[in-house]
């Protein structure tokens, strides 16, 4: 079981100078193969902007299909701002600009051909606090395939995707019930089996477990591991134990102080296979972050 390779660790807290800190494991596994695990994203010299304020800049990185890839540093440092460049969310935001390349199987995601709501249809989103439609289980999972003009086979349709999420065998003898009556970690699977429902190619993950407890967290950790068999998964995460359970590769942000400025700007310091992240990163202030040192 991944949870068992996993040491206690100091997350992201600050250790006094001297004390020995630990650092999470991640879980063993082969380094995925490049070959066997194409390129979804591909993002160069990217920086995003909220009005004149720039929040994250220079990142650099490839989101590889059928992996997951796992966002992790301090607060603020642009995590979800990033995220959100995926499934162009950022438009949404009145301000927010994106400068830089974001290619999505080799075409501009910022294209103004794009249509935004095309990107969201392949790529899902999770959020960070359960928002289930005030329906029935069945009605929220049906919700968009109905939508999409996915009407034959629904119930099957349903059941799938209920199961990806690992929330089937609880709630299958109440698909008519309100989703409102489930507990916040079913609600969150139930949030996943949604997004899984309109079979997305890449799913997108914000921090889904910072409002859970652990064995919630371990419930959505799971299914996990299954679903990247079909699809891609980016995650957000302001733990490092769960990026090194779930993870194949991490990018690592920070914050910068601007010197013009009281204002700090998020950077992407190194991206690398988790286990790299974890046990060997090539830069000094991953190894502080990783091991407590700095958070
Ligand atoms: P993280 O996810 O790593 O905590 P965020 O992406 O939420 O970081 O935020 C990065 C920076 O962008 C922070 O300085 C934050 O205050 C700022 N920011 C985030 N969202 C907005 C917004 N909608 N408008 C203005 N500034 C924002």
């Amino acid at each position: 079981m991944a949870s068992d390779s996993i040491a206690p660790t100091v997350d992201g807290a600050a250790a006094p100078a001297g004390v020995t800190t630990t650092r999470p494991v991640a879980r063993e596994q082969s380094p995925t193969s490049d070959v066997n695990h194409q390129v979804v994203f591909d993002v160069a010299d990217l920086a995003v902007y909220y009005g004149a304020f720039r929040a994250v800049r220079d990142v650099n990185l490839q989101i590889r299909q059928r992996e997951i890839t796992a966002f992790i540093g301090p607060s603020g440092c642009g995590k979800s701002t990033v995220l959100r460049c995926f499934d162009r969310m950022n438009d949404l935001i009145d301000g927010a600009r994106v400068e830089g390349q974001l290619l999505y199987h080799g075409v501009d995601l910022y294209d103004p051909r794009i249509d935004a709501v095309e990107v969201r249809k392949r790529v899902g989103m999770v959020f960070q606090k359960p928002n289930p439609f005030p329906k029935s289980i069945y009605d929220n999972i049906a919700f968009g395939p109905k939508l999409a003009g996915m009407k034959d086979n629904l119930d099957d349709l349903v059941e799938q995707a209920l199961r990806r999420a690992a929330l089937w065998d609880e709630v299958k003898d109440r698909l008519k019930a309100s989703a409102m009556g489930l507990s916040g970690g079913q609600q969150q699977r139930l949030c996943i089996a949604r997004a899984v429902a309109v079979q997305p190619e890449v799913v997108l993950m914000d921090e889904p477990c910072s409002a859970l407890d652990p064995i919630a967290t371990a419930r959505i950790e799971d299914p996990m591991q299954e679903m990247k068999e079909d699809f891609t998964i980016i995650i957000v995460t302001h733990n490092m134990q769960q990026a090194a359970r779930v993870s194949d590769r991490t990018a690592f942000f920070t914050t910068e102080v601007n010197p013009e400025s009281d204002t700090r700007t998020g950077l992407l310091v190194e991206f690398e296979h988790t286990e790299t992240i974890f046990s060997n990163p090539s830069d000094e202030r991953t190894e502080n972050y990783v091991t407590g040192r700095f958070g």
